[in-house]
């Protein structure tokens, strides 16, 4: 993909900064960081999102982000870390080369990712389960 940002990373063609990499996958630090060590976790062939990769891949990126993972439990220490992926314009993805964000997280940060439940869905759980059969 010619004009994509991650494979332009990927290429070396943009600077990054570089946590981890082997043959199918890239970590890297995310330019807009929320907190120190955010890190972005990407496969090196285009993708653009949980939809259209292939499971191998998907199993390639989760073993990264376990990886990376257990480098900062083991190097910093680090204890809580949120793991995201947003698949789609309507999911709030920006970048349309598949991505897992992990955030490091701890108490007084200044962040907040904040859910609203739509309790009334409950009601709705039988008939859900059937389109799924
Ligand atoms: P999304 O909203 O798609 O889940 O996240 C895209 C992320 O990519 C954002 O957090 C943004 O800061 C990051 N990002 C966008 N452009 C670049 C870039 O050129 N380099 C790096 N390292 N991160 C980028
Ligand atoms: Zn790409």
């Amino acid at each position: 993909m010619e004009n994509c940002i991650f494979c332009k990373i990927v290429r070396g063609e943009l600077n990054s900064w570089k946590v981890y990499e082997d043959e199918s996958t890239y970590a890297f630090f995310d330019i807009n960081p929320k907190n120190e060590y955010h890190t972005l976790v990407i496969p090196k062939k285009h993708y653009e999102n949980m939809f259209d990769i292939p499971e191998a891949e998907a199993v390639n990126i989760m073993k990264t982000i376990k990886k990376i993972v257990d480098l900062y439990s083991v190097k910093l220490g680090m204890q809580n870390l949120q793991v995201i992926n947003s698949s789609g314009a309507q999911a709030q993805q920006d970048v349309f080369h598949i991505h897992f964000h992990i955030v490091p997280r701890f108490s007084g940060d200044g962040q907040n990712i904040k859910w609203n439940p739509r309790t009334e869905l409950r009601d709705r759980f039988d008939d859900l389960l059937a389109k799924l059969s």
